[in-house]
This record gives structure tokens, C-alpha cells and sequence, in this order.
């Protein structure tokens, strides 16, 4: 079971959706967000964020600690937290699930007036989506090579 949740960046500019994997980890385990408006001027802390194309999510890895002891604390990191999907985006970067449905409105129109060749070009948008997003350098995306 995943939990949604969305979130502002610092600037105010974007907002993100989260996942967090089995609800290991609260909400609060996110102390800031950084959209690549916000984050240039941000000096990366390896031991507590981690940057994807541009964004930066900053952790409170005392929470991430405290919340995770049923994992293996000794192992968590920001890109543990990340990568392993208890703190993740929701989708393959932070406004997928927004620019998905979008994508997919032609699509669902023509699978109601050619469902065959709609499974052929949803196959295909799905390709393309993911090596478009590989190229652009988020990091679910080259993951899932
Ligand atoms: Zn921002």
C-alpha cells in the first residue's frame, strides 16, 4: 500500500507528488523541497538529499532513521530512501502523473474508436515515454534499464 502525497517546492513555484513505499516513512521525513527554480542557489548535503534533473528533495534523516528501524538503519541514505521507493516520487519524476494523463487523453480517445491500433501506439508511447524521460536524466527512468 503506497500513500500520496503532494508537496510545494521552497520557492512555491512547483509542487511534487510523493510515494511512500508501505508507509514506512512519514510524511515528514521530507524537510524540503527544491524545483529547479529554487535549487541552483542550494549546496548539496550528500547526507541528506538527493537531487534528480534538477530537483532536490532534502530528507530529515533523523525521521528517516527513526521510521525506517524496522528496515536497516545502518543503510539508509537519502538514495535508499529514494531508490527503494519509501520516499519516491509518484511516477518517474515529480509531475508524472499530471503530464501522463495528459499524454494519454489522445490515447484513450482512440481506443474507443480503434482499440487495435490503440494498443499498438499505447505500447509505443510507453517506449518512447521512457527513453524520452531516460534522455532527460531522471533517475527512475534510467533505473528501470
Ligand atoms: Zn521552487
Amino acid at each position: 500500500m503506497c500513500v500520496d502525497h503532494s508537496m510545494n517546492c521552497v520557492c512555491g513555484f512547483s509542487s511534487a507528488s510523493f510515494n511512500f513505499r508501505d508507509e514506512v516513512m512519514p510524511v515528514e521525513v521530507i524537510n524540503r523541497l527544491y524545483c529547479p527554480k529554487c535549487s541552483p542557489d542550494i549546496a548539496l548535503n550528500a547526507a541528506s538529499m538527493i537531487r534528480d534533473n534538477g530537483w532536490i528533495i532534502d530528507f530529515d534523516m533523523d525521521v528517516a532513521r527513526f521510521a525506517g528501524q524496522r528496515l536497516q538503519p545502518a543503510t539508509i541514505t537519502p538514495e535508499y530512501l529514494f531508490d527503494e521507493g519509501y520516499c519516491t516520487w509518484r511516477g518517474v519524476h515529480p509531475t508524472d502523473h499530471i503530464d501522463s494523463v495528459r499524454e494519454r487523453e489522445d490515447l484513450v480517445k482512440l481506443s474507443r474508436s480503434n482499440p487495435k491500433k490503440y494498443i499498438e501506439e499505447f505500447k509505443k508511447w510507453g517506449a518512447e515515454r521512457m527513453s524520452r524521460l531516460e534522455r532527460e536524466g531522471w533517475r527512475k527512468a534510467r533505473e528501470a534499464e
